[in-house]
């Protein structure tokens, strides 16, 4: 077998465009499939199936293929990767829950997925009924957790400050058995707020599109228009020095020329990480101001370079932790913190979303598709919600099911999101989510870090510590 030049010629417009043939020493044996990643030396060598992949020299491929280290740990091992990912995909229970006090929010920005009406007129929890949810969700999670493993309660929106009271007193109440997070966008994080969520180790995530007002107001803004891009700040520079906050910049047509700027200053302002996600296409307003897939893949590759600069000049890190997750995802697949990477996502089995009257969804996404309700926390047991049909629909979304992505070399680093995206815009389970092409290059970069042996860089220090390395061998 020989290697692809590259860059590859006569690609297939569609995912999977990347794999070369297959290499195995034996017809009856498990397959790994070549698999281009534009590095000037190295392809990878992947399973598919299991996820399994080596780094192999383009004049070795032939070599390694026909025998040796590589394909005999592989074929040791292929099983038990096989039982792994087999697990991961369809073994686990819920941890985390995404809970949403109120259905108000005080802005309007272009690409939410919460429907507008419910934006502007819709309810919040009252402090009760925050406090029953909690105790409802505790006695969930203990019967199927480990005493020594904290459940996780992110408060998310909508905008989960506008119903403050309520949400400080569920986490003074109930801050021994969850661990929380709040995802705000900023603008009433006032010192109070800060004191209080820091003082109790809430996780904060913050969202900021932009490193100048006149590009971070163009997707978020109040409903008269007006920006917040100061407001933001102003908790930014509240924040700086607490480790458990992160600002999330959604890329979309707006922003990208200014990604890399949007590196720096998150740099500058000592952000400890960020997450620069693809604008999720569930609703239609997120469409129009979708980027290409080439255009997002080309900025956001040249922003963690840039992280990586800042590092070499400075020392510190500013870890981008979606791309963390991808390169863990690929270095010890079942390390991942699972959300879209993997298939079936983590909506529906690792988390769950919780509406404010009590409504489930398998992810927050779903919220505001009234056909995704699998039940009501108030009214309803919780393993009967996570087997309803509402849910099943979602957690049952495969890659093997999905073309093209059952004959994709990085199915299981890439997972084909996003179900509600793929249901509401292509229309069915299905169907391809949008991002495809742009996820597929995520992967490929990612790969040639690992063949560079700059990979740690862009991990946040002591990633690993906990796993276990099931196969070491180098770069052939
Ligand atoms: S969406 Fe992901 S898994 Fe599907 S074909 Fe594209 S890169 Fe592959
Ligand atoms: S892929 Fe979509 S539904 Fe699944 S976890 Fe991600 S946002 Fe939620």
């Amino acid at each position: 077998m020989t290697a692809q030049p590259y860059p590859p010629s006569g690609t297939a417009p569609s995912g999977g465009r990347f794999a070369a043939g297959t290499a195995s020493a034996n017809a009856a044996e498990p397959v790994l499939q070549s698999y281009e990643i534009g590095h000037p030396t190295h392809v990878a060598l992947i399973d598919p199936d299991t996820a399994f992949w080596g780094l192999v020299h383009r004049d070795r491929v032939a070599d390694v293929t026909a025998g040796g280290a590589l394909l005999d740990t592989y074929h040791d091992k292929a099983q038990a990767f096989a039982t792994e990912m087999d697990r991961l995909r369809f073994g686990l229970k819920p941890t985390a829950v995404y809970f949403n006090p109120t259905e108000r929010c005080n802005l309007n920005c272009s690409y939410c997925y919460i429907p507008e009406t419910m934006r502007r007129d819709g309810s919040h929890m009252d402090k009760a009924m925050v406090l029953d949810a909690l105790s409802r969700l505790h006695e969930y999670f203990r019967g199927h957790m480990p005493e020594d493993r904290m459940p996780q309660i992110i408060f998310h929106g909508a905008e989960p400050l506008l119903n403050r009271e309520a949400i400080f007193a569920g986490i003074e109440a109930f801050k021994d058995r969850f661990r929380f997070g709040v995802q705000t966008n900023a603008t009433l994080l006032d010192e109070k707020a800060v004191a209080f969520l820091t003082a109790n180790n809430v996780g904060i995530g913050l969202s900021l599109d932009g490193p100048a007002p006149f590009i971070a107001d163009r997707t978020r803004h109040n409903w008269n228009g007006d920006g917040v891009f100061d407001a933001v700040v102003r908790a930014m520079d509240r924040l700086e020095g607490y480790h458990g906050y992160n600002v999330i910049c959604t890329m979309t047509t707006e922003n990208l020329p200014h990604l890399t700027a949007m590196v720096d200053f998150f740099h500058e302002h000592r952000v400890p990480a960020c997450m620069l996600n693809v604008t999720r296409c569930t609703l239609p307003g997120a469409r129009l101001v979708r980027g290409e897939d080439d255009a997002v893949a080309k900025a956001y590759i040249a922003a963690l370079e840039r992280t990586h600069q800042l590092y070499l000049a400075t020392g510190r890190k500013l870890v981008v932790a979606n791309f963390a997750n991808i390169l863990i995802a690929i270095l010890a697949p079942t390390a991942r913190r699972l959300m879209c990477d993997i298939s079936p996502c983590g909506g529906g089995r690792s988390f769950f979303a919780l509406a404010t009257n009590g409504d489930l969804f398998p992810c927050s996404e779903f919220i505001g598709l009234p056909t995704f309700i699998g039940g009501n926390l108030f009214r309803d047991p919780i393993e009967q919600v996570l087997d309803s049909q509402p849910f099943r629909l979602v957690t049952g979304r495969k890659v093997e099911d999905i073309e093209p992505c059952r004959t994709c070399a990085i199915r299981h680093f890439c997972g084909s999101p996003c179900p509600a995206e793929a249901h509401e815009m292509n229309g069915g389970m299905d169907k391809i989510g949008a991002f495809c092409a742009f996820y597929e290059e995520q992967v490929r970069y990612a790969m040639r870090l690992i063949a560079d042996g700059r990979h740690g860089d862009f991990l946040w220090d002591g990633w690993d510590d906990g796993t276990d390395e099931t196969v070491a061998i180098g770069c052939s």
